[in-house]
């Protein structure tokens, strides 16, 4: 547009034409102009708009960074507390191990296979008559029997059949 422009103005410096084609290359001189400013208004707005959205791609840039120190700082934490946790597990199967040694396969086995029927717990303590696992009092007859049975004896609530705990406040 700009060559257009030059083009028609060194005619018209010429002087070379009629009036008529003289007056009609001004006449599209003028509109070029017009034309070419508008054209300048918009190409501004692009240059603006443009810096505008390279601030706000630095800004997410920025951001990503962040996040991705946010997010490796979680992991690592994740990483440290998984293995603290194994660490615990460890402590407490090495010490579950000593009590089964201590306590007999046979009664282990029982207290298995009571623990997989009823929900992990197989054994409660017996506390005021009333079984600590399914909270049932315990009638006069079984309360006798339990009383009589020796010491080391397993004894076990006839509702829920889990192993009876007994301690001084079992009510005996
Ligand atoms: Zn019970």
């Amino acid at each position: 547009m700009r060559d257009r422009a030059a083009r028609n103005q060194s005619r018209l410096d010429s002087g070379q034409g009629s009036a008529k084609d003289l007056q009609a290359l001004q006449h599209e001189l003028t509109s070029l102009a017009r034309r070419q400013a508008e054209l300048e208004e918009v190409e501004l707005e692009v240059m603006e708009r443009s810096e505008s959205l390279t601030a706000r791609v630095a800004e997410l840039e920025a951001r990503r960074v962040e996040l991705a120190e946010r997010v490796e700082a979680l992991e690592s934490e994740r990483a440290a507390a998984i293995s603290k946790l194994d660490d615990e597990a460890e402590k407490v199967s090495s010490g579950r191990a000593d009590i089964v040694a201590g306590v007999g396969t046979e009664l282990i086995a029982l207290y298995e296979k009571i623990r997989a029927s009823s929900g992990g717990m197989a054994a409660a303590e017996l506390r005021h008559r009333r079984c600590g696992g399914c909270r049932l009092e315990l009638g006069n007859v079984d309360l006798d029997r339990i009383r009589t049975s020796p010491q080391d004896e397993v004894v076990r609530c006839e509702e829920c059949r889990r192993i009876l705990i007994r301690t001084g406040e079992s009510g005996l």
